[in-house]
């Protein structure tokens, strides 16, 4: 099939447990949308699940042109198979040219699968999006823990398929005047699509919600015990931070996994990220580098992280972090 037969912009809209919308969906039809018109094309969110219908009139005020809803007993907890089968058979359908999703847990993990059943590539982890001259996707990403911006395109596979950082790309306001076309997709998928059973769901004993947190404040090896976190969760709370962790710490057993943020933790790009006591591994900067403005904390001047904070204290996070506290404090009565 010529590349010319694929049009349009896809968007799998990520839902939470609740069926909500999770915040990176309008996020990347906000971004699509500029794509789209830029392209002369369309823009359209895919929603998977029970009840995903009734999400319509949400994503059309969120920029998208038209919504499929693809409902199916099996797509209704996520699972990376039917969820992945189900998108791909939307995509060969719908062929659009690009298709989005998060770089979330789910979205990393859905992405992958369906790629793979699309035979085309990914490049995964974008925080940029533009059309190039030449009408192609260029997707640009960080490596070399956040010292490299590297830009791709895809100049044979199709469709062109990204994921994107939550967070980087910005939501258009909600025009409710707008509308759009629903249009019902018939998954065929069958319970050999469904290899897991899920049993249950186990809330996390915390909540952690990194990647949707505008303010992030970790702690790291520097703090010399677990109960070095009390400090941390201290500024945390003044700020209406999360709280985020390298993996040194995680790895002590000073904070549960969920916490780790870095290559092999979350990837997070919140407005601050607050480092306290971390020294600033390309393996952590792999996964915070591209926050707005980074405030390190360490008592090495060396500390590599000083290299990409936008403020450095040098100092012992034990009597910069409560003075911290208590001038935040002062400052908001
Ligand atoms: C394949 C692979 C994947 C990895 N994935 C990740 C990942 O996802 N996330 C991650 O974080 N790491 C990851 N790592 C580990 C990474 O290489 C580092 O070992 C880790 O990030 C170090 O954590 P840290 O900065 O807390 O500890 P350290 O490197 O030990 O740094 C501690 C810092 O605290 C400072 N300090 C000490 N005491 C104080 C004090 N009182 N006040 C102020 N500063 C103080 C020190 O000067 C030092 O700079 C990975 C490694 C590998 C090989």
């Amino acid at each position: 099939m010529a590349n010319d037969d694929y049009k349009g912009i896809l968007v799998y809209i990520e839902r939470r447990r609740d069926g909500t919308v999770a915040p990176v969906g309008p996020e990347l039809l906000g971004k699509g949308r500029g794509l789209a018109d830029k392209l002369g094309a369309e823009l359209a969110a895919a929603a998977f699940g029970p009840g995903a219908a009734e999400l319509s009139a949400e994503l059309f005020a969120m920029g998208a042109d038209n919504v499929y809803v693809v409902e199916h007993d099996l797509l209704k907890d996520f699972r990376p198979r039917p969820y992945a089968k189900a998108l791909a058979q939307l995509a060969r359908e719908a062929k659009p040219t690009v298709i989005l999703a998060g770089a979330t847990t789910q979205g990393r993990d859905l992405a992958a699968a369906a790629a793979t059943y699309l035979k085309t590539g990914l490049s995964a982890d974008c925080v940029g999006l533009e059309v190039d001259d030449a009408g192609l996707l260029k997707q640009t990403r960080v490596s070399c823990g956040g010292r490299v911006m590297s830009d791709w395109v895809t100049p044979e596979a199709r469709p062109q398929f990204a994921t994107v950082r939550p967070k980087v790309m910005k939501a258009l306001e909600p025009d409710r005047s707008r509308a759009g076309e629903t249009t019902h997709f018939n998954v065929d998928l069958t319970p050999d699509d469904d290899v897991g059973e899920v049993l249950s769901f186990l809330e996390a004993k915390e909540t952690v919600n990194l990647g949707e947190a505008d303010i992030i404040v970790s702690g790291g090896r520097g703090l010399g015990n677990p109960e070095g976190f009390e400090l941390v969760r201290e500024l945390a709370a003044c700020l209406d931070a999360a709280v985020g962790a390298s993996r040194a710490a995680v790895d002590a057993g000073w904070i549960e996994y969920a916490h780790q943020v870095g290559q092999t933790g979350r990837t997070v790009s919140p407005k601050l990220y607050v480092a306290c006591g971390i020294s600033g591994a390309v393996q952590h900067l792999a996964g915070m580098g591209t926050a707005d403005v980074i405030v390190a904390i360490n008592k090495d001047e060396e500390a590599p992280i000083f290299k990409i904070a936008t403020y450095g204290i040098v100092g012992d996070l034990y009597e910069v972090v409560p003075a911290l506290i208590e001038e935040i404090k002062n400052r908001r009565g």
